[in-house]
């Protein structure tokens, strides 16, 4: 047999890498912002076309290179930052694999210019698919700017798998504003398409956070701030009272690095136990500081998963060092949930051992349930055929009269009418549920989720087919978001203007509304679209299709009808027979069940025991 075996040219072997390091054109942002940082640059500069697939640029006034180090850069195992697998163990730079280089490069057109502070000229040089092109000595301002053209050239698969430019923009965002949370005495600017979406200036912590979460973030933040043999944290969490229902910001950060952590996270989400309600999540900021020699940051190529020589121990200190400013800044209530004592004394843990934490819940406490358990044993699917469903209500009109019910006062005279088609005669009852008979018993509606499964389905129809009306502001509506969320505004402008909205400015910080939807008020425009953004952000949808559904469940949910709201029977009469002419009128868009029925069987079982 001939020998089969043989070793894999370098070029292949560096889109092989490639495929670890570089999964998106965030990949590229992420590893060119932090050679940067490790080139101490104290200004970068990041420029994007068409969300980095056609160029992705890194302009920085670091230490720059030699024109041997420049050459050599791009090769694999080039790197500068370690030299023994021992300073793996010690490391203070973000890089030290020396492969990110190499692998963008092997998958793009590259061209790099950059001069070390002691020369006068600096080094250009162009390479494609990790071949030189070109060099050459060019005056360049002191630094390095390196510029990744037409990304995935020669891997059409992957290309393929890129997402629309949305959601690649959004990726980007993502670890742009983390390597920016990471670094606040660094200056960022951010410029997508020409456009300016960030200009960071150095700053303390507090004003990075504002700067790129917006002004209304100032006041939610309460700080953070402990010191012990094995970590040092300081950063802040938003106040339990300014909670997301969606995941909000949450940042570990470690050495400059930003991380996930399950478990530490866990640790945060208990520090504010019984303090949120349910479904609610809180924001954070937190920069730890560990020796360099109790980290181990190798377990991942991206390395954002980190390993921590003294987990249990961090654990224990997070947890009791956000309680104490929970409590410090009278966030917390008065009454102290919390069941195990030793998690509670910070400051004698200096001298103690650390002790395992014992994480206690008690899984029946929720001070902020108002709601109760819905007992119903009734919820049974209906599929079949509404029509059948549904009898003559002038049949049972004698059995139902009498029952007290909140709905308008039926008039004998609208009791006569005859009904027609399925529509049967309803009742409005705690102005929260529809009743209404049917053949084989009853049907509950609930009034909210049954408006919006009516309200989703119609602006799916509204985006995808037909314009929808829309109403003229006699003012033009001006609202401030940060320019993330005008972008994503712009996004989905013209999706937006499908359903009714009309934009007369979208720009970095103003938005200009001059119509809405009909059925919208105009009070609630503001709020709308703040949650529609918030879901945008927190569900980044894979695709445009997608984005559609997200903005119309949103609009749907928030523009439903509520519950307590007063309806007249022809309303009533409206929302049941608009229901069941939707296509899947047994969910709300968020999966909820929009009706029950009580078959005659289980009511007479009932009264049968
Ligand atoms: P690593 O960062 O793991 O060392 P890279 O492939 O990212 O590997 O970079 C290779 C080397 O190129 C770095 O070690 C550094 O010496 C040099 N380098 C990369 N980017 C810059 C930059 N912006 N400024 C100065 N030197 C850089
Ligand atoms: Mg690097």
């Amino acid at each position: 047999m001939p020998d089969i075996i043989q070793l894999l040219p370098d070029h292949v072997a560096n889109q092989i890498a490639a495929g670890e390091v570089v999964q998106r054109p965030a990949s590229v942002v992420k590893e060119l912002l932090e050679n940067s940082i490790d080139a101490e640059a104290t200004e970068i500069k990041l420029l994007i076309k068409d969300a980095g697939k056609s160029l992705i640029q890194v302009i920085d006034n670091g230490i720059g290179m030699s024109e041997t180090d420049a050459r050599l850069a791009f090769e694999r195992h080039a790197t500068s930052k370690i030299k023994t697998a021992e300073d793996l163990f010690n490391l203070t730079t973000k890089g030290f694999r020396g492969e990110a280089l190499a692998s963008i490069v092997a998958i793009s057109h590259v061209e790099i210019k950059t001069k070390p502070t002691i020369k006068e000229l600096g080094t250009q040089i162009k390479l494609e698919g990790s071949k030189v092109i070109s060099q050459h000595t060019i005056a360049t301002p002191t630094g390095t700017s390196i510029a990744v053209k037409h990304l995935f050239y020669n891997i059409p698969a992957r290309r393929n798998f890129l997402k629309s430019n949305s959601v690649e923009t959004r990726h980007i965002i993502d670890e742009f504003q983390r390597v920016a949370l990471a670094h606040p005495d660094i200056s960022f600017s951010f410029f997508h398409n020409d456009g300016e979406l960030f200009n960071l200036k150095k700053g303390n912590l507090r004003q990075r956070i504002v700067a790129i979460l917006g002004s209304k973030t100032n006041e939610k933040l309460v700080p953070i701030s402990e010191e012990t043999d094995i970590v040092k944290i300081e950063g802040f969490i938003t106040k339990p009272n300014f909670a997301k229902k969606k995941r909000g910001e949450q940042f570990f950060f470690v050495n400059d690095r930003f991380i996930k952590h399950g478990y530490l996270h866990h640790a945060v989400v208990s520090a504010f136990e019984g303090l949120l309600a349910h479904g609610y999540h809180p924001s954070y900021f937190l920069y730890l500081r560990v020796p360099a020699t109790t980290l181990d940051v190798n377990i991942h190529p991206t390395k954002t998963e980190v390993k921590f020589d003294n987990e249990h121990a961090l654990y224990a200190i997070i947890r009791s060092t956000i309680k104490h400013s929970l409590g410090q800044y009278n966030v917390a209530p008065v009454l102290d949930f919390n069941k195990d004592a030793t998690l509670d004394v910070p400051y004698d843990f200096k001298q103690k051992k650390a002790v395992t934490p014992k994480i206690k819940v008690d899984p029946a406490f929720n001070p902020f349930e108002t709601e109760k358990k819905s007992g119903s044993g009734y919820r049974k699917e209906q599929n079949g055929n509404w029509d059948s469903l549904y009898v003559n209500i002038q049949d049972d009109a004698m059995a139902i009269e009498n029952i007290e019910v909140d709905a308008q006062e039926v008039s004998q005279e609208l009791f006569d009418e005859q009904v027609s088609g399925r529509t049967a005669k309803t009742f409005q009852i705690h102005q929260k549920y529809i009743l209404s008979v049917i053949k084989s018993g009853m049907v509950l509606i609930d009034q909210n989720l049954a408006h919006q499964r009516i309200l989703y389905e119609e602006f799916l129809t509204k985006i995808t087919i037909e314009e929808a009306a829309c109403q003229q502001l006699l003012f033009p509506i001006e609202l401030n978001f940060t320019s993330v969320e005008a972008q994503l505004v712009k996004d989905m402008r013209s999706d937006l203007e499908s359903l009714g909205f009309q934009f007369e400015t979208i720009a970095a910080d103003l938005i200009v509304i001059k119509g809405i939807p009909m059925l919208l008020k105009e009070s609630e425009v503001r709020p709308i679209l703040e949650e529609l953004l918030e879901n945008i952000r927190h569900e980044i949808p894979e695709n445009s299709f997608s984005q559609l559904d997200i903005i119309a469940k949103s609009l749907a949910k928030s523009m439903a009808i509520k519950n307590g709201v007063k309806l007249t029977t022809i309303e009533q009469e409206e929302l049941l027979e608009k229901l069941f002419l939707c296509k899947e009128p047994n969910h709300s868009p968020y999966g909820k069940n929009t009706f029950i029925t009580l078959p005659l069987e289980e009511i007479q079982l009932k009264f049968d025991n």
